[in-house]
């Protein structure tokens, strides 16, 4: 038995029926002070009008339409990786084929860089010095890509030979990216049956 009103905390533990240790004290002040029965029965008439009420749940998209108008920080990498991601094709057919017109596409800019290279190098013949200080810097980064793209042996091959070293070079590139070409659409036709269910 207490000598006090019961604090509203007090009231919800009787309301809810809770048979902790310090209970039995505040049911045996309730039974002895009508006003606080008078706001333990109020407080029974509220929760039980509460259980009535229809439960309303969130519609499943709540979340995620919530979501969308959130501005969410992508640190810089997260953001490359999702793009990498993206561009990445999912099956192994059509990666191989990404991979495959990547390699046709450096072997084109490569044998375009030969061919202007070349070109250059006809240039300075009949050109003067500031054509040929032009030259020796474009020569100097054609130089690069080609070790880049073919290794520094190949290059010193190339360089040794002359214009018949870079007609046999763009041959076997253009043989080369033909057969990738053939290749992809081998594959193109290959994941479109499978696609297809035959
Ligand atoms: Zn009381």
């Amino acid at each position: 038995m207490i000598n006090r009103h019961l604090l509203p905390n007090e009231i919800d533990l009787l309301v809810d029926g809770d048979v902790g240790f310090g209970v039995a004290p505040l049911r045996a002040h309730v039974r002895q002070c009508p006003e606080c029965q008078a706001r333990v029965d109020e407080a029974r008439v509220i929760v039980d009008a509460l259980e009535e009420l229809p439960h309303f749940a969130p519609s499943s998209v709540f979340a995620e339409r919530v979501m969308q108008q959130v501005h969410v920080f992508e640190p810089w990498h997260v953001a490359a990786r999702n793009s990498v991601r993206r561009l990445v094709p999912h099956s192994t057919p059509a990666r191989i084929a990404a991979a495959v017109m990547g390699v046709a596409a450096t072997t084109v800019l490569a044998v375009a860089s030969l061919w202007i290279g070349m070109r250059l190098d006809m240039l300075t013949v009949f050109s003067g010095t500031a054509i040929q200080r032009g030259r020796e810097i474009v020569a100097s980064a054609i130089e690069g890509v080609v070790g880049a793209a073919f290794g520094p042996a190949a290059l010193a091959v190339v360089r040794a030979m002359g214009a018949a070293g870079l007609l046999v070079a763009t041959i076997i590139l253009a043989v080369a990216a033909t057969g990738a070409v053939i290749g992809v659409r081998r594959l193109a036709t290959a994941s479109s049956r499978r696609a297809g269910g035959q």
